[in-house]
C-alpha cells in the first residue's frame, strides 16, 4: 500500500500539437492543489515529454511505453534511458491498447525488466476481455470472478516472470487493473468489484512474487463522478484516467477527490 495515492494522466495519442500539448499541460498543472499529499503522473505521447517537462511542476512525467533494450538499430524504439533521460519517472507498460496491436506477455516481461533497469517504475497494466470475465444472466451481465482471477493471475505470472529485485521496501512496481470492456467505453467496473480483483492481484503479488506493500491502481472510465467510489478503499492505490485526463477541469475535480482521499487515510 501507499502512504499516499497516485493519480496517472494517460493521455494516449492526445493531443494532435506541441502548442494543445503545452496548454493542456499548463492548464492541468494549474488544477493540481498546492497542498498536494497525492502523486500525479502526467503521461503525454513521446513528441511532448519535453515541452510537458518545462511546464508540470507538482506532477511527475510518465512515458506511455519504451523498449526493453538500452540503444542501437531498433528504429522506431524509444529505450528506458532516453526516457530517464529525459526527465520520466513512470512508465506504462503492458496497456491494453498496446496488447490488442499484438504486444506479448513475453514483451512486456522484457520491458518490465528494462524499465526497472534503468530507474523507471513500470506501471504494469492488466485486465481481462468480458468473454473472461463476464457471464450473461436474464438480468444482464455478472461478474465472473473465477474466470477473470484465473485470466489476471497468467497475466502477472507471465509478465513479471523472473523479474529481479522486485521484493523491495518501498514497490518499485505499480499494477494498474484495467478491465478491457471499462478503458474508453464509459461503463467503469463496479467499485467493489474491483476491490475484489486488486486484492486478489495484491494476494498473487505477496504470495508469488514477495511483494509485500504492492501498489495496486484501478482504470477505466473513471472521472469525477465515480472517483470517489474506488477511491475511497484504501485498498484501492490510486487511478488510471484517460479520456477524463485530456480535460483539465475533469481531472483536477479527480485529483482534488484523490487528494482528499488521502487525507482521510
Ligand atoms: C486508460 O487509458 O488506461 C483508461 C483507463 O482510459 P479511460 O479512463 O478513458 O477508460
Amino acid at each position: 500500500m501507499l502512504n499516499k495515492k497516485l493519480i496517472v494522466a494517460n493521455w494516449k495519442m492526445n493531443p494532435e500539437s506541441v502548442t494543445d500539448a503545452i496548454s493542456l499541460a499548463k492548464e492541468t498543472e494549474k488544477g493540481i492543489p498546492k497542498s498536494l499529499k497525492a502523486e500525479v503522473v502526467i503521461a503525454p505521447p513521446f513528441p511532448f515529454l519535453a515541452a510537458a517537462k518545462k511546464v508540470i511542476k507538482r506532477a511527475e512525467l510518465g512515458a506511455q511505453d519504451d523498449f526493453w533494450e538500452f540503444k542501437g538499430a531498433r528504429t522506431g524504439e524509444v529505450s528506458p534511458t532516453m526516457l530517464k533521460n529525459s526527465g520520466v519517472k513512470y512508465v506504462i507498460v503492458g496497456h491494453s491498447e498496446r496488447r490488442a496491436l499484438g504486444e506479448t506477455d513475453e514483451m512486456i516481461n522484457k520491458k518490465i525488466e528494462a524499465t526497472l533497469k534503468a530507474g523507471l517504475k513500470p506501471i504494469l497494466c492488466v485486465g481481462e476481455p468480458s468473454e473472461r470475465g463476464l457471464t450473461r444472466t436474464l438480468r444482464g451481465f455478472t461478474r465472473n470472478y473465477e474466470m477473470a482471477k484465473n485470466y489476471i493471475r497468467n497475466q502477472l505470472e507471465k509478465d513479471l516472470k523472473n523479474i529481479s529485485n522486485l521484493k523491495r521496501r518501498t514497490s518499485n512496481i505499480i499494477v494498474a487493473y484495467e478491465p478491457i470492456w471499462a478503458i474508453g467505453t464509459g461503463k467503469p467496473d463496479k467499485p467493489e468489484d474491483s476491490l475484489e480483483m486488486i486484492r486478489f492481484i495484491k494476494g498473487i503479488l505477496s504470495s508469488k512474487f514477495g511483494v509485500r506493500s504492492s501498489i495496486v491502481l484501478y482504470g477505466g472510465s473513471v472521472n469525477s463522478q465515480n472517483a470517489r467510489s474506488f477511491l475511497q478503499y484504501k485498498e484501492i492505490d490510486g487511478a488510471l484516467v484517460g479520456g477524463a485526463s485530456l480535460n483539465a477541469k475533469e481531472f483536477s475535480k479527480i485529483v482534488v477527490i484523490v487528494n482528499n482521499a488521502n487525507a482521510v487515510k
